[in-house]
């Protein structure tokens, strides 16, 4: 029998699960993981009837609650009659994905292409850009941001059978001029908003992107409609090329409410977003958004267009500098909703403990799954949190880290 020895070039699931798996492990039986509970008026209650208020839910304005998403998502299944007419897009679809594709080109000035997930499109579109049939028609040379998002991380070994694949440090733009003077054409990987706190630095791309013609493939999860007028996320307020070297993603999971992804191009042509929804992997074979999720989406667009968007990006904001006067932490005074409260490897898991038990869940990052010394309690504000909320998480926070 042939034994196999395996490249691990760009994975290694026995280095990923040997390390994550304790991680948890540990949390799970600290009672930090694999919780069940249900949500009723913000508060979520185990079968054991335990409550707590999360605060690690990324849906940082409370959308995906909101009356009129729920009523979007009820009312597009009546009008459109089916929920997943099952068959590739390209050949027959029904309304209602042209109907959320130009709705949200219209919120976000871009063009959009729908997925049913940020994962999904990543997946599917990373390849296509290493093969440069997204782009120039210039095979690029990929550089993934080391601390880019698993959804980015997992394209690397397709997109290295098309062309050649190097990793980064974080936001190393030094690096990536090297390689913008060695290679006709570069493609950075990266997220416009880390899941840990901070924002892509886009201005020194934008500097490439003229100078080389970098293209950057932002994937902006965090920041879409938590940030910007309209909530168009952190990279499209920013950043000034809008063109072909630039490619956004966003999932409308997190601050959108809803669910799904949106793919931001601008300046390609008609057959390029053709090319897209035919060969952009899961795109052209899987199912596209369901109907409940594009009725939802649109009542969410909608949102986006009115004050009340400006309000509870308002209220976020508010809650944050909130939490800031009250708790230290290296991400206070930014925009950004999620702060890390510094605890050591050793003690981060019993101040989780304590903070849950007080009637708060935050997360507990910790070793192997962050670097050795930045071990800490994850916090996500959201708009919908009160004031009381906030302040009596803050007070176990101080009682539980003080030790
Ligand atoms: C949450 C997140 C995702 C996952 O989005 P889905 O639409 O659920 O696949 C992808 N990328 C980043 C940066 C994220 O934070």
């Amino acid at each position: 029998m042939r034994d196999i020895a395996p490249t691990h070039r760009y994975r290694n699931n026995d280095k990923a699960i040997g390390v994550g798996n304790a991680f948890w492990d540990m949390s799970e039986q600290n009672g930090l993981a694999g919780i069940v509970a249900e949500l009723e008026d913000g508060v979520l209650r185990t079968a054991e009837g335990h409550e707590f208020v999360n605060f690690t839910c990324c849906s940082y304005l409370d959308l995906d609650s909101h009356p009129a998403v729920i009523e979007g998502a009820i009312a597009a299944l009546r009008r459109f009659g089916v929920l997943d007419h099952c068959i590739p897009r390209s050949r027959v679809q029904i309304p209602a994905l042209l109907e959320l594709e130009a709705s949200l080109g219209e919120l976000f000035g871009a063009d959009v292409v729908s997925a049913i997930s940020a994962g999904v499109a990543s997946a599917g579109l990373l390849p296509l850009i290493a093969s440069g049939h997204l782009g120039n028609g210039v095979r690029p040379l990929m550089v993934f941001d080391k601390n880019c998002h698993v959804s980015m991380a997992g394209a690397k070994p397709s997109c290295a059978d098309e062309t050649e694949v190097v990793s980064c440090d974080h936001h190393d733009v030094g690096f990536l001029e090297d390689m913008c003077k060695q290679y006709r054409r570069v493609c950075y990987v990266v997220d416009g908003s880390d899941s840990l706190g901070g924002y892509a630095p886009v201005l020194e791309l934008a500097e490439l992107q003229e100078k080389y013609g970098l293209l950057v493939y932002y994937d902006d999860s965090h920041s879409i409609s938590a940030y910007g007028e309209r909530g168009i996320g952190y990279v499209r307020t920013h950043c000034p090329v809008l063109d072909e070297r630039t490619i956004t993603v966003a999932t409308l999971n997190k601050a959108f409410g809803t669910s799904g992804a949106a793919i931001m191009l601008d300046g390609y042509p008609k057959q390029v977003l053709r090319i897209v929804e035919r060969f952009a992997g899961a795109l052209s074979y899987s199912q596209p958004m369901n109907t409940a999720a594009v009725g939802a989406s649109l009542a969410s667009a909608e949102i986006h267009r009115t004050p009340e968007l400006g309000l509870l990006q308002k209220r976020l904001y508010a809650n944050i500098e909130l939490f800031d006067s009250l708790v230290t932490s290296e991400q206070a005074g930014s925009t950004y909703p999620i702060r890390v409260v510094p605890v050591s490897d050793e003690t981060v898991v019993a101040a989780g403990r304590k903070v849950f038990e007080a009637g708060f869940y935050v997360s507990p990052v910790f070793f192997p799954i962050v670097a050795r010394g930045t071990a800490g309690l994850r916090v996500m504000l959201r708009a919908g949190q009160t004031e009381e909320q906030i302040r009596a998480l803050c007070a176990v926070l101080g009682e539980a880290t003080a030790a």
